[in-house]
Order: C-alpha cells, then sequence, then structure tokens
C-alpha cells in the first residue's frame, strides 16, 4: 500500500523546510507568503514530475520540473525565464536533488519503467488526479 499524497507531502516538508533558507529561526516558513513556494503550491505536479524520472539524473529532473511544473507556475515568463530562479529564491529548484530524494524516498523507490514509458511521461494526459501510480495515493 503506498502512501497518500498528504503523507508524501509531509515527509518532503520535514526534509526540505529544514534545511530551507528561507526558515526562520522560530523552525517556520519564511517566505512573506508561504503559500507561494513552489515545491508546495504545485506538489501533486512535482511529485509526479519526479516519478516520471525513470533513471537518477540531475538533468532528467531539471527537464522534468521545467515541462511539468514550471510550465505552469506564474513566476515563469512566456520565454521561459523566471526571476525568482535566476534569484536562487525557488526552494523547488534550489533543492530539486533533495527533493527527488525525498519524494522517492517516501514512495518506496518503486518505479517501474515500463509502465513510465507506456505512459508517456508525468502530466501528459488531462490531468494528475487520472496519472498517479500504485506509489502515490489520493
Ligand atoms: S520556502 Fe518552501 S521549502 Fe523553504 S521553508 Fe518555506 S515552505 Fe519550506
Ligand atoms: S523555478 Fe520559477 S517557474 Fe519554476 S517552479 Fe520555481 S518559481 Fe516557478
Amino acid at each position: 500500500m503506498g502512501r497518500s499524497l498528504v503523507q508524501i507531502e509531509s515527509i518532503v516538508r520535514k526534509k526540505i523546510c529544514t534545511v530551507c533558507t528561507s526558515r526562520t529561526a522560530q523552525g517556520d516558513c519564511g517566505l512573506e507568503n508561504p503559500s507561494t513556494c513552489a515545491l508546495f503550491r504545485f506538489f501533486p505536479q512535482v511529485a509526479l514530475a519526479i516519478e516520471s524520472v525513470d533513471k537518477d539524473d540531475a538533468q532528467r529532473y531539471v527537464g522534468a520540473i521545467r515541462r511539468n511544473v514550471c510550465s505552469v507556475c506564474p513566476s515563469q515568463d512566456s520565454e521561459g525565464w523566471c526571476e525568482t530562479r535566476r534569484q536562487v529564491q525557488c526552494a523547488l529548484d534550489a533543492y530539486l536533488l533533495l527533493v527527488a530524494d525525498a519524494v522517492q524516498e517516501a514512495t518506496g523507490k518503486a518505479f517501474d519503467p515500463k509502465k513510465l514509458r507506456s505512459r508517456g511521461g508525468a502530466l501528459s494526459g488531462p490531468g494528475p488526479r487520472t496519472r498517479l501510480s500504485p506509489q502515490i495515493q489520493w
């Protein structure tokens, strides 16, 4: 039985927020509006993008996040430019490999490359709820 998305997000929060430079000394998110943190604002898309990468490779993770998360994030303009990224203020981008590791660990690293290939990558269809793997449950 896989973990729920809420459980996975909770695990990732514990791992990433504790090392994030935006965290305050009190342990809270230091962003003016914490809900704008792209990592958790788009967490379903983030989890699916990471899950879609069938081989540990930094560039593949970057590509999956650019395609599936940055493409729907309001911080990126129509030219693909993101000032938040340039200023290293996007926790998802800054800690991407840690995020990928945390998501994989939370989902049990039970990737099925055949299944991933057959569905043509994350978010290529209607919506995230229709494309979840057995490792992520709603
Ligand atoms: S910016 Fe995001 S990752 Fe960093 S502490 Fe805030 S919620 Fe956590
Ligand atoms: S790098 Fe920029 S566009 Fe991509 S998720 Fe982060 S803030 Fe959004």
